[in-house]
C-alpha cells in the first residue's frame, strides 16, 4: 500500500513538473504598474481582496478546501464499491442474469448497465446526498428542497441510464469486434460521444432541469447583442435561465455549436449584478465561443482520453491475468469486466486531476482576457470575481491553484483585471483619475 502511494506521488510530481510549462503566468509582473500610468496594480488588487469580510472568506475557503478532500473520498468510495462487485462475484452474477434474459449481445450489455448503475448509485447515495445537498445547504449555496433536488437526481439518473447505456453498448461492441485495437477506437467513440452531448446538451438536456426564457429587458439585452455582433457571434436572442431554482451562484454561458448556439445568463447574475458586471461576464462567455474553446477542449481532452484508454487496456489485461478467475470474469470481452474498467479509469482521472484542471483553467483565463478587451469593464470584472469567491477560494497558493482549480482564483482574475486597467486609464472614473494612483510620475 505504501509502495502504491509512493508511485502515485511520483506520478503527480512528474505531472506537476511536466505541465508546469503550460501554466499561465498569472501573477502581475512587479513592474507592471511602472510601465504605464502610475496605477498601483498590487494595491488595487489588495483593496478588492480586503473588501471581503473575514468570516465570508473563511467560509468560502472551508467550502472549497473541503472539495479537495471530496475528490479523494469520491475516488475511494467508487473504488470500494466496484472492487466489492468484483470480489463478491456479484458482477459475474449480474452478467449471468443479463445472459438469461436475452441472447442478443448489445441488449445483454444494456441490461448489465442498468443493474450496475442502480446498484452503484444506491450504495453511493449517502455520500452523494451529503456532497451535493447537505453540504451545499450548510454553506448557503442550496436553494432547493430535498424533494426538488432528489427529482433532479432522478432525471440525471435516467439520462445516464439511456446515454451511458448507449455508450457502453457501443464500446463493448468494439471490444468484441476489435479485441486488439479496441482501445484506440473506444477513445475515438468516447470523444465523438462528448461532442454529441455538447451539441444536444443546451437544447435537449439543460431544459429538463431549468426553464429557459428569452430575455426581454432591452437595457440588458441590447448591450449584450451589440457586443455579440461586434465579436462576430451570430445570436439574435439572449436567454435567461432560472438557475436560482437550484442555487444562488452567478453564472452565464455560450453553449452549443452553430445550430444549437445559445447565449444564456442566469437569473442570479441578472438580480445581483450591475450592467458593467453583466457585460464583462458575457464578454468572457463570448471569448469561449470566439476562441473555439469547445473544439480545443475536445482535442485536448481527446489526448487525455486516448492515453486513458491505453492505460485502460493495459490495466484490464494486468488485473484479469491475476484475479480474473477469482472474480468470475472470463476475459476483456465479458461485460462483467465493467467494474474493473471503472476502477482503472478512476485511478487515471484521479491522478490526472491537475492536467484536466489546467486544460480548463487555461481556457478560462483566455476567456477572461477576451472579456476584458470586449467589455472594457475591469472593475465590473473584479466585482464579479468577488461574487465567484463565494464558492471558490479567493487567494490560494500557486501549487494549490495549479492542482485543484478548474478556473483561475479570485486573486489571479482580479490581478489580470487591474493590470488591464493600469494600461487603459481611459476606463477609470473621473474621481479615480483625480486620485494620486493615476497621476503620471
Ligand atoms: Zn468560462
Amino acid at each position: 500500500m505504501r509502495h502504491c502511494r509512493f508511485v502515485v506521488l511520483v506520478v503527480i510530481l512528474f505531472l506537476v513538473v511536466a505541465t508546469g510549462f503550460a501554466q499561465q503566468t498569472d501573477a502581475a509582473p512587479s513592474s507592471a504598474a511602472a510601465q504605464s500610468a502610475n496605477f498601483d496594480v498590487k494595491a488595487a488588487v489588495e483593496a478588492y481582496l480586503a473588501s471581503v469580510p473575514a468570516n465570508a472568506r473563511a467560509r468560502s475557503d472551508a467550502y472549497f478546501e473541503g472539495g479537495y478532500w471530496l475528490i479523494l473520498w469520491d475516488f475511494l468510495c467508487t473504488a470500494a464499491i466496484v472492487l466489492s462487485l468484483l470480489a463478491t462475484r456479484l458482477s459475474a452474477k449480474m452478467r449471468d442474469l443479463s445472459e438469461r434474459v436475452t441472447r442478443f449481445k448489445p441488449l445483454q450489455t444494456f441490461i448489465y448497465w442498468i443493474e450496475f448503475l442502480i446498484i452503484t448509485q444506491v450504495v453511493s447515495f449517502p455520500l452523494a446526498v451529503y456532497e451535493a445537498f447537505f453540504r451545499e445547504r450548510k454553506y448557503g449555496l442550496m436553494n432547493q428542497t430535498f424533494g426538488a433536488w432528489f427529482g433532479d437526481q432522478m432525471k440525471g439518473l435516467l439520462i445516464s441510464l439511456i446515454l451511458g447505456g448507449l455508450l457502453v453498448a457501443v464500446l463493448f461492441g468494439l471490444v468484441r469486434r476489435l479485441p486488439r485495437t479496441w482501445w484506440i477506437w473506444g477513445a475515438v467513440v468516447s470523444i465523438a460521444f462528448q461532442a454529441f452531448t455538447a451539441v444536444i446538451g443546451p437544447v435537449y438536456l439543460a431544459p429538463l432541469f431549468n426553464k429557459y426564457t428569452k430575455l426581454e429587458d432591452e437595457r440588458v439585452k441590447q448591450p449584450i447583442l451589440a457586443m455579440a455582433r461586434a465579436n462576430g457571434i451570430p445570436a439574435t436572442d439572449v436567454w435567461e435561465v432560472d438557475a436560482s431554482r437550484q442555487s444562488s451562484r452567478v453564472s452565464a454561458n455560450v453553449s452549443g455549436f452553430a445550430g444549437t448556439l445559445r447565449i444564456s445568463l442566469n437569473d442570479n447574475l441578472l438580480k445581483r449584478c450591475t450592467l458593467p458586471e453583466i457585460e464583462t461576464t458575457m464578454g468572457h462567455e463570448m471569448g469561449h465561443y470566439v476562441l473555439n474553446h469547445i473544439y480545443k477542449g475536445l482535442v485536448m481532452n481527446g489526448v487525455v482520453i486516448v492515453v486513458g484508454f491505453a492505460f485502460l487496456s493495459w490495466g484490464i489485461n494486468f488485473a484479469l491475468s491475476r484475479w480474473g478467475e477469482s472474480w468470475g470474469v472470463r476475459d476483456s470481452v465479458d461485460i462483467a469486466v465493467l467494474p474493473l474498467a471503472v476502477i482503472v479509469l478512476s485511478i487515471y482521472f484521479f491522478v490526472t486531476t491537475p492536467i484536466n484542471n489546467t486544460i480548463t483553467r487555461t481556457m478560462e483565463f483566455e476567456a477572461d482576457m477576451y472579456g476584458l478587451n470586449a467589455a472594457r469593464q475591469p472593475d465590473g470584472e473584479a466585482n464579479v470575481d468577488l461574487l465567484l469567491g463565494e464558492y471558490r477560494k479567493m487567494d490560494p497558493g500557486p501549487i494549490e491553484e495549479f492542482v485543484f482549480f478548474d478556473h483561475p482564483s479570485g486573486r489571479t482574475r482580479i490581478t489580470a483585471a487591474m493590470r488591464w486597467k493600469a494600461e487603459h486609464p481611459e476606463t477609470a472614473s473621473p474621481e479615480e483619475l483625480a486620485r494620486p494612483m493615476f497621476t503620471t510620475p
